[in-house]
């Protein structure tokens, strides 16, 4: 079994199946994905993420307001305890912080990330962090308001080793989409080649970043597989071995998942 950790279920481009997700999921599933995480981006999606949850046995959701949506609306530490209080809800994010494409939102991206760490430590749910261009302001928030137990990821990851190795200190795990199958990516697939197997999660982040080869078309969660193929084959091990591992440790990270 393989779990798709990271995608957005409710903005996928349904034209190629007539606007059934049922059919995305089913072409996913014969792939043998058996789990899809759900993930939130603002107080407007949060309903149509539970929504999506609660109609299929294999999708949880997450909810939070992702860096480059804080000016849709913001939510402080009870808002975001309550809304993680909803059914189906494994974890809280996106959050976390983009500098690179908004450094004018910088303080309140900052604000946010607090909050929903904050939350996150009084709900006892992990949390799924965005990262971009804010190396040290992510890690040092982490390890200001985080709790190191429940910990997180550090999705679609495209920073350094040394971030890694950072947020790996602190109990966090790495995702990888299929940006670690582009051309130009080769630091990332050192990063990918170092990563203790025992943190690493693989995601789609659909409907963007398709891996090769299907770059720049939409993504769908069924290319969870290609990511995972992919790492597989960049690690020397079998895809099952992969397969497995990332499964166990998108449980142990998300236990409301199960
Ligand atoms: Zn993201
Ligand atoms: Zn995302």
């Amino acid at each position: 079994m393989l779990v798709d950790s990271h995608c957005h279920l409710d903005r996928l481009k349904l034209d190629k199946f007539d606007g059934d997700l049922d059919a995305v999921l089913e072409l996913a599933r014969d792939r043998g994905v058996g789990k899809f995480l759900c993930v939130g981006i603002s107080l407007d999606n949060a309903d149509a993420v539970v929504e999506i949850a609660s109609r299929y046995r294999d999708v949880v959701c997450s909810v939070g307001i992702h860096p480059l949506d804080v000016e849709s609306g913001l939510a402080g530490v009870d808002k975001l305890i309550a809304m993680a209080e909803r059914p189906n809800v494994v974890a809280l994010g996106e959050t976390g912080l983009d500098y690179y494409y908004s450094t004018e939102t910088k303080d309140v991206q900052q604000q946010s990330f607090i909050a929903h760490l904050q939350a996150a430590g009084s709900a006892q749910l992990p949390v799924i962090v965005h990262t971009r261009d804010a190396r040290e302001d992510t890690i040092d928030l982490i390890r200001t308001h985080g709790n190191l137990e429940t910990a997180g990821v550090l999705h679609c990851f495209t920073e350094n080793w040394e971030m890694a190795r950072s947020a790996l200190d602190l109990n966090y795990y790495i995702s990888l989409s299929g940006i670690v199958t582009f051309k130009n990516a080769g630091e990332l697939r050192d990063v990918a080649r170092k990563l203790p197997l025992d943190r690493l999660l693989v995601e789609t982040d659909s409907p963007y970043l398709a891996p090769v080869p299907y770059r720049g078309k939409a993504n769908i969660p069924a290319y969870v597989r290609e990511v995972a193929e992919f790492i597989a084959e960049l690690r020397g091990i079998p895809y099952e071995q992969l397969a497995e591992i990332t499964t166990e440790n998108f449980f142990r990270l998300f236990p409301r998942a199960a």
